[in-house]
Formats: structure tokens, sequence, C-alpha cells
């Protein structure tokens, strides 16, 4: 039996860090305009990751309110009220889903950064943005013009747009809000319904996001949030007839298999997995500079992004300049309290990351790896000795290592010296994932010759600057991207 749920309260959670939050006791699916709790659902603590701290309770959605969920969305989708509504009205609610959104984003903050540890100042630059993507994606069907292929004849052919159906959007824990709006935003504007399922590990703002949606105008049904853990929750989403579009991003190997449960029904996929970016530094670079973008490369949000810069290919007459450089660094950065605005970097996000994370640091020093700086567990005061930091890491390694080639997803970065350019492609291209890379050089021939010969999009003198004017795409031909 599925009940409602309505309760908001002032809840402290961090009396250690003087701090209270809007959260509520506990958090449920937001199917059809309304928080619900399943009682067959299973629930779990959330906590914070910077000091262990308990947040609150999720309840995982289970299977038949899964499916409950997406015969609504489908039903919503199927009357119209949405899907086929004037793109001036959908344009409008969007409009006001971004101005709701940002009177929100302090209160969104909040529970970002608890249930993150990313520092607010990092997550505030990420929120204040976010209801940018509404306001492009109303203006973008506003002006949307169908195209007119050639034709012959006593015949008109011509293309129009049509929304798909309900879709089901898979999204990491990383930057929860950013990840999922920058998904949420075009599927509505097109007309869709959507069934969203956010990690299991960051799941409350994303859930508050649904009430936001639905005071803005949205009718209930087209945005449905759905916590829980990949199984069951994810799994009878993406294997779900109704399902016509599955939109997924997380690590490759979820990518697999969430595209082979969506491959059985014929279902659309589209994936943005994981990373091991290159930044190849060529001697003829600004020095400081290219540390600096490396540094922001390699330890923001702690590492853990999918375009984190975490392998250096710098020339060998500058190698160990770089390398100490960037170290120095690397040990000035100011870890700890997420809500303090002077943090510079936060905790990653569990317990079994960290332990992921020391363990193929381990390996690498256990066959040579030279540790730069880090490569332990940082000594901060209570509560954040509890909490799940690792210090920021560099190590000067081989390409025979296990951690030059697989993803860390966290502040560790490597190093390797290169002799020559044709060299340092080849080294850059040494990689399963596709997804990004930089070069830093003042010889802009070089630059855009080298860029040319990446399997990846590349950023030149640089780092990875995604949210300026525009929404553009990373990628490459390499597989995991
Ligand atoms: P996961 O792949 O573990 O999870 C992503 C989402 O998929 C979560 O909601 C997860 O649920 C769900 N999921 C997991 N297994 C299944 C399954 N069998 N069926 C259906 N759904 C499933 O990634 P993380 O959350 O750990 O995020 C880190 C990864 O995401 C990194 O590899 C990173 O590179 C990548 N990433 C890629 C980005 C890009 O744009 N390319 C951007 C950000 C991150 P749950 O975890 O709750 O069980």
């Amino acid at each position: 039996m599925i009940t409602s749920f309505h309760a908001s309260k002032l809840f402290p959670i961090s009396r250690s860090l003087n701090r209270y939050y809007h959260f509520k006791p506990q958090y449920g699916a937001f199917i059809n305009g309304k928080e619900q709790i399943s009682e067959k659902g299973s629930r779990y603590k959330l906590l914070s990751p910077a000091s262990g701290e308990y947040l609150c309770d999720v309840i995982n959605t289970p299977e038949d309110q899964t499916n409950e969920a997406i015969k609504i969305a489908q039903q919503v989708f199927d009357s119209g009220v949405w899907s086929k509504s004037d793109v001036r009205h959908r344009g409008k609610v969007l409009n006001n889903i971004a101005e709701a959104m940002r009177a929100e984003v302090p209160r969104l903050l909040e529970l970002e950064v608890a249930q993150t540890g990313r520092p607010i100042k990092e997550m505030r630059a990420q929120l204040g943005r976010l209801p940018e993507w509404f306001e492009y994606f109303s203006a973008l069907i506003r002006t949307h013009e169908g195209t007119v292929p050639p034709f012959s004849g006593s015949y008109i052919n011509y293309v129009k747009r049509v929304p798909l159906g309900v879709c089901g959007l898979l999204t990491p824990w990383n930057h929860p809000m950013l990840i999922a709006v920058k998904k949420i935003a075009p599927a509505l504007a097109a007309g869709n319904s959507i069934i969203l399922k956010p990690s299991e590990l960051a799941p409350v703002s994303v859930i508050e996001l649904g009430e936001i949606c639905k005071n803005a105008g949205l009718p209930d049904g087209v945005f449905n949030v759905l916590p829980g853990y990949g199984e069951p929750t994810g799994r009878a989403i993406c294997s779900h007839p109704a399902m016509r579009k599955i939109d997924l991003t997380g690590g490759t190997k979820t990518g697999r298999v969430v595209g082979k449960m969506a491959g059985e029904n014929l279902c659309g996929v589209i994936t943005e997995l994981g990373g091991k970016a290159p930044l190849i530094v060529f001697d003829d670079c600004d020095l400081d500079q290219a540390v600096n973008g490396a540094a922001f490369a390699a330890f923001v949000a702690s590492g853990q992004t999918c375009i984190m810069g975490s392998r250096l290919i710098i020339h060998e007459s500058i190698y160990e300049r770089f390398m100490t450089k960037l170290a120095d660094k690397a040990k000035r950065i100011k870890i700890g309290n997420p809500f303090d605005g002077n943090t510079q970097m936060g905790p990653v996000i569990s317990s079994a990351s960290r332990q992921r994370i020391s363990g193929m640091v381990s390996e690498a020093i256990g066959q040579n790896a030279k540790v730069y700086s880090g490569a332990c567990v940082p000594e901060l005061p209570h509560p954040f000795n509890q909490g799940y930091y690792y210090s920021p890491t560099v190590l000067g390694v081989n390409t025979r290592m296990h951690i030059w080639h697989e993803e860390v997803f966290g502040p560790v970065v490597v190093g390797v010296p290169f002799r020559d350019e044709k060299e340092a492609i080849a080294l850059a291209n040494d990689s399963p994932y596709g997804l990004a890379a930089a070069i830093w050089t003042k010889d802009v021939m070089r630059a855009h010759r080298v860029a040319d010969d990446l399997h990846v999009s590349a950023n030149i003198n640089c780092i990875f600057h995604l949210l300026s004017n525009s929404f553009f795409y990373l990628g490459g031909n390499h597989l995991d991207q």
C-alpha cells in the first residue's frame, strides 16, 4: 500500500557543525505530484560523507511502486496534458521552474553540500547556474523550426519533432542536481514524461525538485523521482517495456548492464560514462598556469568528476618541476568542513569509495610509483575524522600500472614524462576511456594539430570550462564515454 507523506520540519542534523537543515526525517518516492512512502520499501540511513553523521532515512522504491509510477507517467503522457500542450505553455512552465529553483538555491545548496560533502563554494557556483538549463530549453522549443527535406511532384514531406513517451533517467551522486537538471530540462521541454532514479548516495535534492516543478505548474505525473538502488529500482525502470528512452550517467560497468536491459525492449539508450582524461603539457607552456589548471582538474569535487584530469603527460624537460609544483599546491589545499567557505576540498562520497581509492594507490606504490604528495588519509579534528577524506595525491607512474588505465574517481592524479609530440599523442590515446583532454602549449599550430590527433575532445590552455555561455558536448570515438 502506498501512503502519502508531506511532513517537513527543521531538523538538526549536526550539532557539532552547528548547522540546522531543512531535511525531512524521511524521503520517499515523488510520484504523481506527491511524495509517497511505500510500506513495502526497505529504508536506509543517509549519512554525511564529511562527518559520518545521520542525515535522514530514505525509502527504496520497490518494484510494484516503480511499475505504478511508470503506469501513471504513461497515462499522463497519453492524456496529452503536457505532451501535446502548446510549446508556449511548456516554455512558460520551464521558466517558472527556473525562477522557483533560483529562489530555492540556498536551501538546495545545504542539502547538496550535506549529502555529497562537496565544499559550499564549489556547490554554490554549480547550483547558481542550474536554472539556466530550464531557460535555455524553454527558449529552444519556442524558436525551434521543423525541416522540409527535398520532395517532388504533388507531395509534401516535412519533419516534425514529437515527444518520445516515458523516459528513464539514471543519475550519479557526484553532481546530483546538475546531472539531473541537464537531463530533465530537455526531456520536459520536448513533452516527455520522466521517471528519474537518483543515486542512493545523494537522492534528497532531486526528490525535492519534484515539489518545485509541481508548484511551478508542471502537471502531476509528468516528473517522478524514485529513490533506491540500481537493483531493484534501476533494473525495474530499465527493463520496463513502456520505456522509450533510457539516459544514464554513471560508471562504465553500469552502462553495459543498463544498455543490455534497454536493448531487450529495443529502447533507445544514451550513456555518459567514466573518464580518465589526459592533460598534455608541453615545455613552452606557462608553467604556473598549467599547474593551476592541473590542480583544478584533478582535485575539484575531490577528483570525483568524469572529466577529471587524471593522467598528466608532461614534457621530460619540465616533468620534475611540474610534478613538484603541483604536489606543493596539493599539500596546501584546505581540507575539512564543507560548509566552511574557506574549505577547498571535501571528502569522497563513502567509506567504500575511500577504500577503493586507497587500495589503488597502495597497489601503484607497491609497483614503485613515486609519491609526490598525499597517498594517505589526512588528520582532521572531530567530527571530520569520522568522514571519508583522502589527501590530494600526486603520483609518478609508468604506463604498465593499473592506475594509469583505470578510473580512480578520487583525488589522485598520475604523471608520466614524454619525449616528443608523437609520444605525447600516443600516451593520451592509450586509454579505453574517451571523454575529454587538455593541451597546454603556447604554439597555436601544435595545439590544434595535437587536438586533431586525439581520440577525444580537447581543451587548449584551459580546463574543462563546460559551463561557459553555451551547452556543448564532450566525447570521442572510444567506447567508454
Ligand atoms: P553508477 O554507475 O554506480 O550509478 C549511476 C546510476 O545508475 C545510479 O543511479 C545507480 O544506482 C544506477 N545503477 C547502478 N547499477 C544499476 C543497474 N544494474 N541497473 C540500473 N541502474 C543502475 O555510478 P556512480 O553513481 O558511482 O557515479 C560515478 C560514475 O559516474 C563514474 O564512473 C563517473 O565517471 C561517472 N560519471 C560520468 C559522467 C559523464 O558525464 N560522463 C558525469 C558524472 C559521473 P545506485 O548507485 O543508486 O545503486
